[in-house]
């Protein structure tokens, strides 16, 4: 089956005062129908602007698509018109942010604000509308949404406002839904509500879902496949099951180590290279325990297949070699 999602070699840029920066600099993943792909990475790794550059979210300029391709549902849609984005955005293509209140407008009620985003793509009547309007506040799990349909955002608690932006963003029964930290600025309990709550509409909605996210934890509750990127760059692509059971990637293997009931606590040690002038070889060679003198020079490594499924940026990983050797072992 054709992916439903298929990016290729993205390369997104800013251009600042300070240089060109390679935000996202040659990313290729699929998205099947009907799945979950977590791309996953620290801040500053280039998964927000993946997730933008979708539906070209990002400000142009000084943004920039300068390579690539992303081909939705076959088309692609770096070709496409502003017109032509505009229809895709909240139509085919959904989008859930980490903040509620700032994807809300508080001075209109929420049945408003979703019947709007039904009839921007669609030539229904305001009755009609404003059902739907009540029968998507309660599929996001809203009491009494007969009545809290004409709320104001500012009567909602955060957690409750998150399950209205969810429900705009699938008043149009999308075929994609982006959320990009969708539960990071919420507590743990409602956090947890939220990924159930997208796991569940996924199957009512039949919705493929790219889902960005800093949480390891995060990926283990909702992903069927995961995207590590890092610096730009995607280190490591593979199932839920590859990556959490035999992650190949010394940068992934590093994330899960953090992760609470795991080995260490402590956060990787360094930091992210500077994304204007990024070092060669692997982009994550300073902070890399298997780093070797390989590591440091040419490009980075191209993904090698583990299996069809799982794929890796490393040079342990080139076909002939024997994998990842042991932790603190010979690093010629
Ligand atoms: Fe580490 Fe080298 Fe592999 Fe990069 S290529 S992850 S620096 S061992
Ligand atoms: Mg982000």
């Amino acid at each position: 089956d054709e992916p439903l999602l298929s990016i290729r070699n993205l390369r997104t840029r800013f251009h600042t005062d300070d240089g060109v920066v390679e935000a996202v600099d040659g990313v290729s993943f699929d998205v099947a129908r009907g799945e979950t792909v977590c791309i996953v990475g620290e801040s500053g790794s280039g998964k927000s602007v993946t997730s933008e550059s979708i539906t070209q979210l990002i400000p142009m300029p000084p943004g920039e698509i300068a390579d690539g391709e992303v081909y939705f549902d076959g088309e692609d849609v770096t070709t496409l018109s502003d017109g032509e984005l505009r229809a895709l955005r909240g139509g085919r293509i959904g989008h859930v942010f980490q903040n509620p209140q700032g994807a809300l407008n508080p001075v209109y009620t929420v049945g408003y604000q979703i019947r709007e985003a039904i009839t921007a793509h669609h030539d229904v009547s305001k009755a009609d509308a404003r059902q739907r309007a009540i029968d998507l506040l309660e599929d996001v799990g809203i009491p009494e949404a007969a009545t809290r349909v004409d709320d104001y955002p500012h009567e909602f608690s955060g957690g409750m406002k998150q399950r209205v932006v969810i429900a705009i963003a699938l008043a149009c029964e999308p075929d994609l839904l982006i959320a990009d930290e969708p539960t990071t600025a919420l507590d743990v309990t409602i956090e947890a509500q939220i990924l159930d709550l997208l796991d569940n509409l996924q199957d009512e909605y039949d919705v493929s879902i790219v889902f960005i996210t800093h949480d390891l934890g995060v990926v283990a509750e909702i992903a069927d496949r995961v995207v590590v990127m890092y610096a730009g760059k995607v280190m490591e692509v593979g199932t839920v099951e590859d990556v959490f059971e035999t992650p190949a990637h010394p940068y992934t293997q590093a994330l899960l180590e953090c992760l609470p009931g795991r080995s260490t606590l402590e956060p990787i040690p360094g930091s992210l290279p500077s994304p204007i002038d990024p070092p060669d070889g692997c982009r994550f060679h300073d902070r890399c325990t298997y780093a070797n003198g390989e590591c440091s020079v040419g490009e980075q490594p191209p993904m090698y297949d583990r299996s069809p499924e799982h794929r890796v940026s490393c040079v342990h990983w080139e076909p002939g070699s024997d994998g990842l050797p042991e932790p603190g072992g010979d690093r010629d």
